[in-house]
């Protein structure tokens, strides 16, 4: 039996060109600009957890990195030593209650680095271990958001183009992230612009990252999807998506199914949330809903209910569970748009890649099949860019 002997949690920066924080300046989630020239420096964190018989799990986190569950993860760290890591619904049981206060957003890496070491152990790969469906995975196109500043998705026309350009590089679908002021009337005309650009012959989905401020706005960009026969209607408004009674009220008006549970954590909430009524599919991600093991019952807690799900954002650990789940559509890579890299970290050793260029002509990303999650590491940037390191021994 292996025995946990040290976990090791390690914030680093690096650098992204081309683009910045914009006037808001506070550095959220997904609220970026194309700028030519510019150096956005971000934040992610890397989790190590190693046992007394030489094994290792790694995980490095995407849009987990932040501040808020670098804390969380900090505060869970130390529950792990003395563990067998073998034993991950245990260790997923207590390491909820730890967090029972707070929303969870740190409790993924761990869990996911954990799923990383056994399977590292036994020489299997993640995807194999949850009982893999598929090897190659429909990716869409997820925007990054629109802009006032010239460049990047600074117009309706701009959006159009680039989802042409999505289509002609072989994306299954097209996702638009608007613009943050929550005007109605140009969110509205973005979804019927792409949709002209690109005919019928792709999937597009909208997400106004609940930027609209008000229900009745909500329901206009929706009518507005409806005719655009949009697949999915994502987190419309400042509900900020956890309304059950307002997202009813829009599924009564609206034809176009609404994908809305990103903001509401774990298998508990979300299945009061379907079962109220508050969504035609559900959302999870590894990162943020307690890990692969809390996003597989999800998964299985929507399969039981008859509802699809959708995996939210990139990453190795998004990959193996999209791989293992039936009633799901496609594989988000997050966030591109024209001449704008994605923001994920650059620390892979093994050709791993969520940039748009990763994307086969069959609109497609592989699955690793590598042992564990499948990927190597670059310990010695992490390391290097490390701005602070937390051992627990
Ligand atoms: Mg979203």
């Amino acid at each position: 039996m292996s025995i946990i002997t040290a976990v090791d949690v390690i914030p680093f920066t690096f650098e992204v060109p081309n683009l910045s924080l914009g006037a808001h300046r506070a550095m959220g989630v997904s609220n970026l600009q194309y700028d030519k020239g510019g150096r956005l420096q971000v934040m992610r964190y890397a989790v190590r957890i190693a046992t007394d018989d030489g094994l290792e799990g790694h995980y490095v986190t995407h849009w987990v990195g932040t501040h808020a569950a670098l804390g969380q993860t900090i505060m869970l760290a130390p529950h792990l030593l003395g563990r067998n890591p073998e034993h991950r619904e245990l260790i997923y049981d207590d390491l909820k209650r730890e967090l029972r206060a707070y929303d969870h957003m740190g409790h993924g890496p761990l869990d996911i680095a954990l799923w990383d070491l056994v399977g590292r152990k036994y020489g299997m790969s993640v995807a194999t271990m949850l009982g893999a469906y598929k090897e190659r995975l429909r990716t869409y196109a997820s925007t990054h958001h629109g802009q006032d500043a010239p460049g990047g998705l600074d117009s309706v026309e701009a959006f159009g183009d680039y989802a042409r350009a999505c289509r002609e590089q072989g994306f299954a679908g097209f996702k638009i992230h608007g613009w943050h002021d929550g005007d109605k009337r140009r969110e509205a005309a973005v979804v019927l612009k792409v949709r002209e650009a690109v005919g019928d012959d792709m999937e597009i989905m909208v997400d106004p990252g609940c930027e609209l401020r008000t229900w009745a706005d909500a329901l206009y960009v929706g009518r507005a999807c409806d005719e655009a026969d949009c697949f999915w209607y994502e987190d419309p408004y400042r509900d900020s998506s956890v309304s059950v009674e307002g997202q009813k009220m829009l599924r009564a008006k609206l034809k176009t199914p609404l994908l809305v549970s990103e903001h509401i954590r774990g298998p508990e909430q979300k299945a009061s949330f379907a079962l109220a009524g508050g969504c035609d599919m559900i959302h999870t991600d590894p990162e943020y809903d307690l890990g692969i093991t809390g996003t597989m019952k999800i998964a299985h807690m929507a399969e039981a209910i008859g509802m699809d799900i959708q995996v939210h954002a990139c990453g190795p650990a998004h990959r193996a569970c999209v791989a293992a789940i039936r009633n799901t559509h496609f594989y988000e890579l997050a966030l591109v748009g024209p001449n704008m890299p994605n923001l994920v970290p650059p620390v892979y050793t093994c050709g791993y890649s969520d940039e748009a260029s990763a994307v086969g002509q069959d609109g497609c990303v592989p699955v690793p099949n590598g042992p564990g999650l499948g990927v190597a590491y670059d310990w010695e940037f992490i390391r290097k860019n490390a701005t602070a390191v937390h051992e627990y021994r």
